[in-house]
């Protein structure tokens, strides 16, 4: 059943490889999630889309997909800021969780089969330090204190093609007694002042979990041994991503078969960080436009490329939105709506397909959505409605794939099946006759009225040949037709 036309760039082997699933038809995918300290910008939420884009295609194609996407709600940041701000470490942990849970949601992204919380993971992490101590692969350098012991693994530095003698990024812990100074934490005994209740009693000493660990345990707790597809963001290849393959192939795993990293969001060609203010925080860009222009602005390049983001992003994902919403909705006016159903199994142009399989080539699936787009116009222009409900379904279909479909129930403001839109149409409706009547009647001032009453109701109103005809209003761009 499941289509095996995938191809991905694998990190750890630097091709392009066909896709093959460890089990036919399943795929388990581990993506690195929030290291929830503060609320996410839009660099941060470029990976979860990214892979969102990944998930719905394997399912597309007929897949079982299981994404686990977990949460670390423990870590040096989150203790030091909760601390600074006088609150509780888990509160500071959890409001960003549901910070990042909101812009997830409102961009779009489907939500993760798992989404483990380190901290309700500590007897995974356990278990698995036990066997790397049994393996001799890890050693307590102190009480609490439990290192990976890099000298003892040979293929250490394998994922990023780097040898231990040739790595200059040395881990800073700040234990000592470490045999190598690449040895890195598994375990970390508490810093004087930390909280009490952000430590655990372990075999080895009292402390908190290691960043790197946390991955492992809970990547083995939900897709086994080995799994599929192993996802983030490229700053998590070295040393994270080294180190979860370390620990858990030298712990007698087998780990990702494919490994892939997803390019970051810059500024003037730099990586977007805090130091760049507030301005690109999540909830500040869906304060300037709506969440699905958002989307299309961080969904449009490929994942692997930088998205570089000025002030023209919005506007140009804007008016590419209002182009191909805009068909959508002429269409189902003239030929009805199309079902979820029909959306979801309708056969996709082959050259779709094969830009998505190109190592998911969202730019080259784009460009026949936009052949799909054009071709969709014309057949309204043409009366052609068998071609032109064709084209909206296919076009919905393709869009869909990219968490952008018009007429889904995230993105429509004109939904025909819905309750809200249903009643809308018909109060719309009923000014509109008022206002015919009016102008029937040359009663011009309360025409004029009611067409301002609807305006401030964000209610564009269009008059043609064969009657009015009602939006409503898109936040300002001009939308040229395709
Ligand atoms: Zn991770």
């Amino acid at each position: 059943m499941a289509r095996v036309s995938l191809r991905l760039f694998d990190t750890a082997t630097r091709t392009v490889r066909d896709f093959v699933p460890g089990t036919p038809g399943e795929v388990g995918v581990y993506l690195c999630g929030a290291t929830v300290q503060a609320p996410p910008h839009v660099g941060h939420v470029r990976s979860g889309i990214a892979f969102d884009v990944l998930v719905r295609w394997l399912r597309r194609t007929g897949h079982r997909v299981t994404l686990v996407r977990n949460v670390t709600d423990i870590d040096d940041k989150i203790l030091a800021k909760a601390a600074a701000a006088g609150q509780e470490w888990w509160a500071w942990a959890l409001a960003n969780e549901r910070a990042f849970t909101a812009a997830y949601d409102a961009l779009g992204v489907l939500p993760p089969t798992y989404e483990p919380r380190a901290t309700g993971h500590v007897p995974a992490m356990l278990d698995l330090m036990g066997r790397l101590v049994e393996r001799g692969h890890a050693y307590t350098a102190a009480p609490g204190d439990v290192y990976f012991d890099v000298r003892s693994w040979p293929e250490y530095g394998s994922l990023t093609n780097q040898r231990v003698d040739e790595m200059t990024d040395v881990p800073e812990d700040a234990g000592s007694g470490k045999r190598d100074p690449h040895d890195f934490a598994l375990w970390k005994a508490p810093k004087p002042g930390e909280p009490a209740t952000a430590s655990w009693d372990t075999p080895y000493g009292r402390g908190r979990p290691g960043w790197h660990l946390e991955c492992s345990a809970m990547a083995h707790r939900y897709l086994g041994d080995t799994f599929d597809i192993h996802g983030g963001g490229l700053d998590l290849r070295f040393p994270h991503h080294e180190n979860e393959q370390a620990q858990s192939r030298a712990a007698g795993y087998g780990f990702a078969r494919y490994w892939l990293h997803n390019g970051w969001v810059t500024q003037s060609g730099a990586k977007m960080s805090k130091s760049l203010g507030n301005g690109l925080l999540v909830t500040a860009v869906l304060d300037k436009a709506p969440a699905v222009v958002v989307r299309y602005a961080l969904t449009a390049v490929q994942y692997r490329s930088m998205l570089e983001w000025t002030d023209d992003t919005l506007a140009e994902a804007e008016a590419t939105w209002e182009r191909l919403a805009g068909f959508v909705q002429r269409a189902v006016e003239r030929v009805g709506a199309a079902s979820d159903d029909e959306v979801a199994h309708v056969v996709l142009p082959p050259a779709f397909a094969a830009a998505l399989d190109d190592d998911l080539n969202v730019p080259a699936a784009l460009a026949v959505v936009h052949e799909t787009l054009r071709a969709g116009n014309s057949a309204l222009a043409a009366g052609d409605d068998t071609a032109a409900r064709g084209a909206m379904v296919v076009l919905r279909g393709m869009l869909d794939v990219l968490g952008l479909d018009p007429g889904s129930p995230q993105w429509s403001t004109t939904r025909g099946d819905g309750r809200t839109a249903h009643a809308l149409d018909a109060l719309v409706r009923a000014e509109l006759d008022a206002r015919a009547a009016a102008r029937a009647a040359r009663d011009w001032t309360t025409a004029d009225a009611i067409r301002d009453r609807l305006t401030a109701a964000g209610i564009v109103v269009e008059d043609s040949p064969t009657g009015a005809r009602w939006t409503l209003a898109a936040p300002a761009t001009d939308t040229p037709e395709d």
